[in-house]
């Protein structure tokens, strides 16, 4: 199973359909939520998810009948379904410990609601309109390039755009035949977003550092702004509104240009190379060297990580990590000695052989010729 994540092409009434259902996927968490916390729980025993059922049977017989009420029978009866199980899961992961007690969700809180289509999975076909059960056919900014197979659908708002996203299962695409059918070797780094062994490179897009230029500047111009105090009762002035809606839109920027350039470069390598060698890197071990750290979630290498990893299944290469104790930057790849090497040294020179090669190179052909005892399949 994987997401697929696209925006929604609106008019006005389509807007403001989506921001209602939202609203009432928020509202019946809310009722639930708050219907709860006044149950006498000494009283009533039973399982959260029970207590909930009760609960949405109170509402389906008895109070989406009152007439002030009269509004949700004009939205979806599915948003409301998934309001319930939404709550559900809230209550089941605070009692496994996973998180907090479920806290009433607030107007501010992202807008989204979920569709689950209880009559079986439906059918999406290629192209820029999308038939979403019980909201009707929407168009999309950029049409679908395959038919897909679904059974839930979630709408959600980010920063005044609205997305749809849906999961699909994974094995639609036949393994391909790959332009590589020797293993490449990898080398992610803060300078270089990817370097492979055979010599291409993947650089993360100038928009994206120039749109990071800019979002310091704006939150750093503005760092006095704050958006009102809930407690003291101070509400927030309209420039800070109007502030944080721009850092939220600069924010969401970033994340596509972001997004975009990881989706393209995962599926490149993934097209191409039968065979996969990246370094399994992992938090602690960046702990050691904060600059690269930042680099590292800075640009998404979990994320670059796990679109990989579910690729596999579909352009049916294999993703292989190598031991994060392996000294692929250390290593001459000619003699195979080991040496230090700072981060500051963007060029390898061998103290035996004497042999000099790119930094990120030497450390990709590395990667890609390490013995197989340090390496691990990638789960998908
Ligand atoms: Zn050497």
């Amino acid at each position: 199973m994987y997401a697929i994540k696209v925006e929604l092409k609106l008019n006005n009434k389509e807007r403001t359909k989506m921001a209602q259902h939202a609203g009432f996927s928020r509202f019946i968490y809310n009722y639930g939520l708050s219907l709860m916390r006044q149950l006498d729980h000494k009283k009533f025993k039973g399982s959260s998810s029970k207590k909930i059922d009760e609960i949405q049977k109170t509402f389906t017989n008895f109070t989406k009948k009152q007439p002030e009420f009269a509004w949700t029978k004009k939205l979806s009866s599915r948003v409301y379904q998934t309001g319930f199980r939404s709550l559900k899961d809230a209550y089941s992961r605070w009692h496994k410990g996973y998180c907090k007690a479920p806290q009433f969700k607030r107007r501010r809180n992202k807008r989204s609601f979920t569709i689950v289509n209880s009559n079986g999975k439906v059918v999406l076909e290629a192209g820029k309109r999308i038939k979403i059960p019980t909201l009707g056919t929407l168009m999309l900014k950029q049409s679908l390039p395959c038919r897909h197979v679904t059974q839930t659908f979630t709408v959600s708002e980010t920063a005044g755009r609205w997305f749809v996203s849906f999961s699909v299962d994974a094995q639609k695409i036949p393994p391909l035949m790959h332009e590589v059918a020797e293993p490449v070797g990898l080398d992610l780094g803060a300078k270089c977003f990817a370097t492979c062994s055979d010599g291409s490179k993947y650089v993360a897009p100038q928009p994206y550092k120039k749109a990071k230029t800019k979002l310091g500047k704006q939150q750093w111009r503005n760092r006095n702004k704050v958006l009102g105090n809930r407690k003291q009762g101070i509400k927030a002035s309209n420039n800070a509104k109007k502030h944080y809606t721009k850092l939220a839109k600069t924010h969401a920027h970033i994340a596509n240009i972001r997004q975009d350039f990881l989706h393209k470069t995962t599926t490149e390598l993934a097209k191409k190379y039968a065979v996969i060698h990246i370094e399994d890197l992992n938090t602690s071990g960046m702990i050691a060297n904060h600059k690269l750290a930042s680099a590292i979630s800075d640009l998404g290498f979990y994320e670059f990580r796990r679109q990989l990893g579910y690729k596999q299944k579909h352009y049916g290469n294999k993703v292989m990590l190598v031991d994060r104790w392996y000294p692929s930057s250390k290593t001459c790849h000619n003699c195979g000695s080991v040496q230090p090497m700072p981060l500051s040294e963007r060029t390898y020179k061998c103290g035996e052989c004497g042999h000099t090669a790119d930094r990120d190179l030497n450390a990709a052909l590395n990667l890609a010729s390490v013995s197989i005892d340090k390496l691990k399949s990638l789960e998908p």
